[in-house]
């Protein structure tokens, strides 16, 4: 296939996510033509998979420049910049909606299995860049189809891939085996059957990302509510200066003070060994969250409100830092789960 043909090719862009609906509003910026493949049914369908979890971003930070553009003539309304929505408004209230000026460029229930460079197998190199690419996909009700197009976006994002527990990005020791008993993502305590899940029991939350926090805030909630209820929040590392992120090492751009930053808690921590046994400069940490459920209450900020994003649990002990709100707290964009 000639270079001119190549360029009259579709950008074809994996997954109808954030990242690949705003790919694919810049792509049209430019006077390109994208095709979103989504394996979902609808847009946003991982963040949709956590609906019930607030943000730790503002609108502000969430809506794309070139998606605002294409979204304006359609009567879109920006939602309040302040305010952090759950990942239900995310998806309902502007990925759904861009999705649906894209129009047909979005194509749903649509799998990509395989990427290649078109007739050129893994053992020929030669040309490889002078062809197009070959798209392999699998639509919801069976079928196999094949894509040519003149480049390729992977914007499949890494809902369906979570962290391991191990120290080396791998699994530790013991957690296949008790798969059961592990969950990636963070709890939806209103949902009876999750409830039940936690409700009355101890629970590890291991790992310093802003969904750690919000999982710990929520349990905290659970128990005020459902006696016997027990967080352990077990970390690689110490609680230190780095833990919630943000300051220097935040890349964030700095739109907005925050309503609510996370704080440093000020109980003690008792040291444990790694669950992976691993032995050197890095066994994991374990802080109990779990106390009564008065003081439990006491340390949790409002999961719930949309002025406030979720956050760590909170020391009783500090309260004139509540509503503290410098850059140096603010909490840094998570490794999701
Ligand atoms: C609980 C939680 C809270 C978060 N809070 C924030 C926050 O406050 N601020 C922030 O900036 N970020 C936050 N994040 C991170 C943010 O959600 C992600 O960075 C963002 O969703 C990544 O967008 P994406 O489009 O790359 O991937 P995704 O949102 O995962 O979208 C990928 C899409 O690709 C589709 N897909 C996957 N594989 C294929 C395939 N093979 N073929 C076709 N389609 C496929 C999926 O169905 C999905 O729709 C949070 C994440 C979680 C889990």
């Amino acid at each position: 296939m000639n270079a001119s043909a190549i360029d009259r090719l579709p950008v074809v862009v994996i997954g109808a996510g954030p990242i690949g609906l705003a790919a694919a509003a810049h792509l049209v910026e430019r006077g390109l033509d994208p095709l979103v493949l989504e394996a979902g049914p609808t847009a946003g369908s991982a963040v949709r998979e956590w609906s019930h979890v607030r943000l730790f971003s503002t609108w502000a930070e969430l809506v794309d420049p070139a998606a605002e553009k294409l979204l304006a003539p359609t009567g879109w309304v920006r939602p309040d910049a302040a305010v952090y929505p759950t990942g239900g408004d995310w998806a309902e209230r502007y990925l759904q909606p861009l999705a649906d000026v894209l129009g047909d460029t979005v194509r749903y229930g649509v799998r990509v299995t395989g990427v290649a460079r078109a007739g050129r197998d893994r053992i020929v190199d030669s040309g490889r860049d002078e062809q197009p690419f070959t798209v392999h996909i699998e639509t919801s009700d069976g079928r196999e189809e094949r894509l040519t197009a003149r480049a390729v976006i992977d914007a499949s994002g890494t809902w369906s891939t979570p962290s391991p527990m191990g120290a080396d990005g791998l699994a530790a020791l013991g957690e296949k085996a008790a798969a059961d008993r592990v969950s990636y993502r963070v709890p939806d305590v209103d949902d009876p059957a999750v409830r039940a899940r936690y409700a009355g029991r101890r629970t590890a939350v291991i790992g310093s990302g802003a969904s750690a926090f919000t999982a710990l805030a929520l349990l905290a909630e659970l128990a005020a509510e459902a006696p016997g209820t027990h967080a352990v929040w077990v970390l690689r590392r110490g609680i230190g200066a780095t833990t919630y992120g943000g300051g220097e090492a935040d890349q964030l751009p700095h739109a907005e003070p925050w309503a609510c930053a996370p704080r440093r808690p000020s109980r003690p921590v008792t040291r444990a060994r790694s669950p992976d046994s691993a032995p050197g400069p890095s066994p994991m940490t374990a802080t109990d969250w779990s106390s009564s459920p008065t003081t439990a209450a006491a340390r949790t900020p409002s999961t719930r409100s949309s002025s406030s994003p979720a956050s760590a649990p909170t020391s009783p002990s500090s309260p004139s830092s509540a509503s503290a709100s410098t850059n140096a707290s603010r909490p840094r964009r998570p490794s999701p789960r």
